[in-house]
């Protein structure tokens, strides 16, 4: 019964849509420009804006650049200013201002941060999962809004059957929203850096209501930090809303059939935007410098004090017969500029079965290393004692005095 019912609503809603298509000579003469979500639906979040915002500045620009350059094409807006409108309304506007086309901007969002890019929706069945998932989630702003189901025919976003549920649709005007959709990703290529994701069909419930032409377009992801940056400067928005106006200039040459000249890219977009846009480069480039230039310090800090030690420590790891006084034993090795060897001469260590030893002083006999360990155990060093290496060996004191007994003859 109730899928019947559905049947019966379907073929009520394809008769309408066939019935509103007139035989009049073809013009585009008002358009109704959907700023996506609004007020307590904010649509997606980014890191540093919201959805809603940057669809609403973005829109605004693009009605901007349609009064200075496309006049008597007339501009209605679903919304002007940071509030709500329910989806079923804002179709009802261009069907009730019989309007000539419907444009609803969005901003795509993704789990992954990777993701980017511009893609343009024409209403239709989604082919592909990701297509649903994106419909879904911008149709689940009705689960907001009151007696939803009654409004949208029972439709429930969130049911498995979403994308059958449409399977009945057709549109009069898909062939002209398709025009639109390729002219629209056409133009993001060549005036944007962003990916190309191409024109699909996925059942938006803000086109499937509408009775004109009408595309969904989401203009680069909020959720990608890059494209969040670039949709949040006034180059971005302006490139973008300057590639909509350009796709529509080219869908109201083609239905006119007259050939009116596409201004340049360059001459649509503000001289301010792009200066500030330079200064932002500039600044981000200056920034970027500063910042390798003190890593370059840092490095070059780093690399002087490393031969620093090496020198010190070649002084330190003199070869033949050297008497050391030893003070210290640690597990733990220690840098010889470690605080607590603070006031004792020539620190240099060794390590004998896992322990680090310490010694001071460096000198060519036996008495003078005595004399130090004098000085040494006065300092606190009670235990100190008086070491001895040859070529960095540890040797007794009668090896020593041998080798000392051989070098003197
Ligand atoms: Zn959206």
């Amino acid at each position: 019964m109730r899928y019947f019912l559905l049947l019966c609503i379907f073929f009520v809603g394809l008769s309408s849509n066939v019935e509103a298509q007139d035989s009049s000579p073809k013009r585009l003469k008002k358009i109704v420009i959907d700023p996506g979500h609004g007020g307590d639906k904010p649509g997606a979040i980014g890191k540093i804006s919201k959805e809603k915002d940057l669809n609403l500045a973005i829109s605004l620009k693009l009605g901007e650049l349609i009064n200075q350059h496309l006049k008597p094409l007339e501009v209605v807006y679903t919304r002007k200013t940071d509030h709500d409108v329910d989806l079923i309304r804002r179709s009802q506007l261009a069907n009730r201002e019989k309007a000539d086309m419907f444009i609803s901007i969005h901003c795509n969002a993704s789990k992954n941060k990777d993701a980017s890019g511009t893609e343009t929706f024409v209403m239709g069945l989604a082919k592909t999962q990701a297509n649903i998932e994106a419909a879904k989630k911008e149709n689940a702003d009705i689960l907001l809004e009151a007696n939803y189901a009654e409004k949208y025919d029972g439709f429930d976003p969130n049911s498995p059957e979403s994308n059958i549920f449409f399977a009945f649709y057709q549109n009069a005007y898909l062939e002209q929203s398709l025009v639109l959709a390729s002219k629209l990703q056409e133009q993001f290529i060549s005036n944007t850096k962003m990916l190309n994701r191409g024109v699909k069909q996925a059942p938006y419930l803000v086109l499937y209501k509408t009775s004109v032409p009408a595309i969904l377009t989401e203009v680069g992801f909020i959720s990608n930090p890059k494209e969040e940056l670039y949709l949040n400067s006034q180059l971005g928005q302006y490139e973008i809303a300057a590639s909509i106006f350009l796709a529509i200039q080219q869908y109201k040459n083609h239905l006119e059939g007259v050939i009116r000249p596409l201004p340049s890219i360059a001459s649509l977009i503000p001289h301010e935007a792009i200066k500030a846009d330079k200064l932002a480069r500039e600044r981000e480039a200056l920034a970027k410098e500063k910042e390798e230039a003190a890593k370059l310090l840092a490095q070059k800090l780093k690399d002087s004090l490393k031969q620093e030690s090496n020198a010190a420590d070649t002084i330190m790891n003199e070869c033949g017969l050297v008497y050391r006084v030893q003070f210290y034993t640690d597990k733990a090795k220690k840098s010889p500029e470690s605080n607590i060897f603070k006031g004792l001469d020539s620190i240099w260590m060794y390590n004998d079965n896992d322990l680090w030893k310490y010694t001071s002083g460096s000198f060519k006999d036996f008495k003078s290393a005595m004399d130090y360990r004098e000085k040494i155990k006065k300092k606190g060093y009670k235990d100190a004692f008086v070491v001895i290496f040859n070529n960095d060996e540890r040797i007794s004191l009668a090896k020593a005095k041998e080798i000392e007994n051989n070098n003197k003859k």
